[in-house]
């Protein structure tokens, strides 16, 4: 009878040494595997060039390593690269490589589909299949770190968790990715260098806070008057600004790490002088950074960008209040690989 195999990545290192171990075999030796598994990115049994055949096959015989695959690869005219990554399972996410002067970031998913219902994210149209594994989100992050020291020379340099899903609602995953990526076992990027993106889930952002996290955090806020945001992103409802805001009370006394704030402006949904005073008053109990991002379409026009003066003016508030403001133009939008345009067309 065929025997379900076991995910090898799905062991901690130790779990791999005693394993070895039960084998009569060296615990060393799950050392040296765990050392192609994660560090270098072994998509075979057979690539473990330093073990024995014997092993390889024993391997082979209890473990399968669910590497992703990338099925197809798109170029923007701008440089920017998106990726469509078929899981074991057939499933499949997109990831996306942005490459600037001096900087090159993965965009990477935590889930297949969302749960959110966020009514301007292509995203959203797909539902929620199941989350990623830690794994399936660091092979996201090597297979970019690969294109970018082959397309642009250099190796990646930065991380953000804005790909498909709510990396919150996989919160284990995520932060055990996290953990491999920043490992010198592993990547061992720094975690300054990451950040993860969140609609706000309240209970997780104060669990994050806890825990001590060394990256960085972003919202998605996109309005702080709650008709207008629940209107937008219907889990609002659920999650209401208030308790949104005194998670991040909480996460800036712990960490006292700056929150950036991901925020796109509507026409005649948040541009108003009374939508950039409730953004003022939402953020202004921290060091506050504001991404006005441009919008993406995706729709029949239900959503429009609003206009350049609306923009001005919610720099000129916020910045007059103090807080940082970058306008961000977007990247990737002819392979649909923008913010929320990730949807597998393909
Ligand atoms: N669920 C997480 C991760 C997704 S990040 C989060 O909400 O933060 C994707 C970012 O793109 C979010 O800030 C989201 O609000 C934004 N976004 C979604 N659809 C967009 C669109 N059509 N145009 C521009 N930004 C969009």
């Amino acid at each position: 009878m065929e025997v379900r195999k076991k995910d090898i990545r799905a062991l901690t290192k130790e779990q791999l040494r005693d394993f070895f171990v039960a084998q009569g075999d060296k615990a060393f030796r799950g050392t040296q595997v765990y050392e192609w598994l994660w560090q270098k990115s072994a998509h075979s049994f057979d690539a473990m060039t330093n073990i024995s055949k014997e092993t390889r096959q024993m391997l082979e015989d209890n473990f399968v390593i669910n590497h992703i695959r990338v099925d197809q690869m798109q170029r923007s005219t701008d440089g920017t690269i998106k990726n469509a990554v078929r899981l074991h399972d057939g499933l499949v996410v997109e990831s996306v490589l942005i490459p600037t002067e001096t900087r090159t970031t993965a965009c990477v998913s935590s889930q297949v589909g969302c749960s959110l219902d966020c009514r301007f994210c292509a995203t959203a149209r797909l539902k929620r299949m199941r989350n990623l594994n830690p794994d399936e989100i660091y092979d996201q992050v090597v297979a970019i770190d690969n294109e970018s020291r082959l397309y642009f020379d250099r190796p990646l340099s930065n991380i953000v968790f804005m790909g498909m899903g709510e990396p919150l609602m996989n919160y284990n995953n995520v932060l055990k990715a996290i953990e491999k990526i920043t490992s010198p076992e592993g990547l061992g990027m720094s975690p300054k260098r990451i950040v993860v993106s969140t609609s706000g889930v309240p209970k997780m952002i104060k669990k994050m806070a806890d825990e001590e996290v060394k990256f960085a955090l972003a919202v998605s806020l996109h309005s702080a008057i709650d008709e207008v945001r629940t209107s937008i992103m219907p889990f609002n409802a659920t999650f209401p600004l208030k308790e949104l805001r005194e998670s991040l009370e909480y996460w800036y006394a712990k960490t006292k790490n700056r929150i950036t704030y991901e925020y796109v402006v509507w026409e005649g949904i948040n541009d108003t002088q009374k939508d950039v005073d409730a953004l003022v008053k939402f953020c202004k109990f921290a060091p506050s950074k504001v991404n006005l991002i441009e919008y993406n379409p995706i729709d029949d026009g239900e959503f429009q960008q609003a206009s350049e003066a609306a923009v001005e003016m919610y720099k000129r508030t916020l910045e007059r209040n103090g807080i940082t403001v970058t306008v961000r133009r977007s990247r990737g939008k002819d392979i649909d690989a923008a913010c929320g345009q990730l949807a597998n067309k393909s």
